[in-house]
């Protein structure tokens, strides 16, 4: 789709969705939402308040009984209608991720599969949610447990990923036959919109599915909130680990997935060009905007000045522009704010010592001036201790680190206090394995740069790049949206044995 920036078009209101419906809520609070190809405003977003919070929950509690009520089967037969909504609709809703976000148009479409893989998974929840039955676990008793919806469960979603982490969420959350209320984030809120409009075509009863729009407050509403039974959140750390204590504390259920920082391990013998064209891909896609992301080529021993080379080469030349042109490979950075931090960051790195190979800040993109633009950045050199190694930058920022052998770069990763994903190139089988088995990572990719596992697996990190028990989406997804319940029955015989008092055991 390959279509001109708009460069002209108004500022439209961008409401919440309570009861099935749009509503504008009644807060006085508003942010704006950006082109961040153009650098101009676009929308205006209301920042929800204690009313908002509280008239978006209360729609999820009136809806909640009879969707739980409602047959597993029927629930999946929303989820179909979903997904061949999805489907017609997926140019519709990449468009407007690329138009808030930036990214370019063809990673929008992946985004929005990658979220319908999870309405295929809960497609099949009449199969996930059968239980287990024991016949005759006592002389004439039965038993079986069975999974139960939690009540109204809340989303709390990060920019980089407007419709694929919701979808993360929501369609199981959903067919498991919970209520729902999505706060989506603040700087590109129109996604969720059209999310909310198919899911209200697929048949879904109004109330069952909220968009409540805003930010810290909305948030610290729905923490709080005495009716909101389970939250789910993606974000940064700082947040996700506020999120956790906050929602414990408050005595709900909570995975928060935080951030990352992501390394890429070259070993001598891995295939040059393939792991070139891994590390551009999942360095620079997005413009480093993913929390899958890979933040840190580890160059093995000799490979080191090769691996450099080439990867500069390419990272001068990637087509960086605004995402609905189809030959992009880049789009902006999301906000202006973004892009300064991002830049600081680069500054950082030069101060504290890291060799910058290829300088992206001076980037002028024709067309597209006032836009939030960073050219690649690629630092060589970067050690362990500097502020561009611990933290995660967000960016379009690869920086590489050189070790001497395997172990070294089992230990650096090991050491990092994110855990999300990691990858090696090798042609060593025995090398792949043992660090499948080493490493202190959730997602795990051999000669595959960014792990993220399908839908019918699960997605999550360890360390600080997840707080909770349970993993996102898949087999985790349904655990972590139900609760178990165990019936033990007996039909009565008449046969009277009298009151028992001691430990009831198997006759
Ligand atoms: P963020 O933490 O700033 O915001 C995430 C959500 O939290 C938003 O909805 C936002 O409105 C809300 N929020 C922000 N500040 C808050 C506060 N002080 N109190 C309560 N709520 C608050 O994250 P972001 O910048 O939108 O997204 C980027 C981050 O998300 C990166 O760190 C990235 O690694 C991470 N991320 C992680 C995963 C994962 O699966 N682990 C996936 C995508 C993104």
């Amino acid at each position: 789709m390959n279509k001109p920036l708009d460069l002209a078009s108004g500022i439209k209101d961008i409401p919440h969705w309570i009861g099935g419906a749009e509503a504008p809520g009644t807060s006085t609070r508003s942010s704006e939402v950006f082109n961040p190809a153009a650098g101009r405003v676009t929308g205006r977003v209301p920042l929800a308040n204690e009313a908002d919070v509280d008239a978006a929950v209360r729609s999820g509690l009136a809806a909640f009984p009879a969707w739980a009520a409602t047959p597993p089967l029927k629930r999946a037969r929303v989820m179909f209608k979903f997904k061949e909504l999805l489907e017609t609709h997926q140019d519709q809703l990449a468009a407007i991720i690329t138009a808030e976000h930036g990214k370019v148009f063809s990673d929008a479409k992946g985004e929005v599969t990658r979220g319908l893989e999870v309405v295929e998974f809960a497609c099949g929840i009449p199969q996930l949610l059968k239980g287990e039955y024991t016949e005759q676990i006592g002389t004439g008793i039965d038993s079986w447990s069975v999974r139960q919806p939690l009540g109204v469960c809340a989303g709390i979603t990060p920019f980089n990923f407007p419709a694929m982490v919701p979808l993360w969420m929501i369609p199981i959350a959903l067919a498991s036959g919970n209520s729902f209320v999505l706060k989506p984030s603040e700087r590109d809120p129109s996604a969720s919109l059209l999310l909310a409009r198919l899911l209200k075509e697929a048949g879904l009863p109004d109330g069952v599915f909220n968009v409540l729009q805003g930010d810290k407050a909305a948030v610290d509403g729905l923490l709080t909130h005495p009716s909101v039974s389970a939250v789910s959140f993606v974000g940064s750390t700082p947040i996700a680990k506020y999120i956790y204590e906050t929602g414990a504390k408050h005595g709900k259920r909570v995975q928060a997935l935080g951030g990352a920082k992501n390394h890429l391990v070259v070993m001598p013998d891995a295939d040059l060009d393939q792991a070139v064209d891994a590390l551009i891909g999942a360095a620079y896609g997005s413009a480093g905007e993913r929390c899958m992301a890979i933040s840190v080529g580890v160059a093995v021993g000799s490979v080191a000045d090769a691996l450099v080379a080439k990867v500069a080469e390419r990272a001068k030349s990637l087509k960086v522009t605004q995402g609905m042109d189809d030959t992009a490979e880049m789009g902006p950075l999301v906000t202006r704010a973004h892009l300064d931090k991002v830049k600081g960051y680069v500054g950082k790195g030069v101060d504290e010592g890291a060799k910058l190979v290829v300088d992206g800040r001076g980037l002028r993109v024709p067309g597209c001036e006032d836009g939030f633009f960073l050219g690649g950045c690629l630092f060589d050199d970067v050690q362990p201790g500097m502020t561009i190694y611990r933290e995660e930058i967000f960016g379009p920022v690869l920086g590489i680190v050189r070790v001497p052998d395997f172990d070294a770069a089992v230990k650096l990763i090991n050491d990092h206090e994110y855990g999300n994903g990691v990858s090696i190139y090798t042609r060593d089988g025995d090398a792949a394995r043992e660090f499948a088995m080493r490493v202190q990572i959730g997602m795990v990719g051999i000669n595959v740069p960014i792990p993220v596992p399908m839908a019918f697996h699960s997605f999550g990190g360890w360390k600080n790049s997840l707080f909770g028990d349970h993993h996102m989406y898949g087999p985790e997804g349904v655990r972590f949206f139900t609760r178990m319940k165990t019936v033990t029955s007996r039909w009565p015989t008449g046969i009277r044995s009298g009151a028992e008092f001691v430990m009831p055991t198997m006759k």
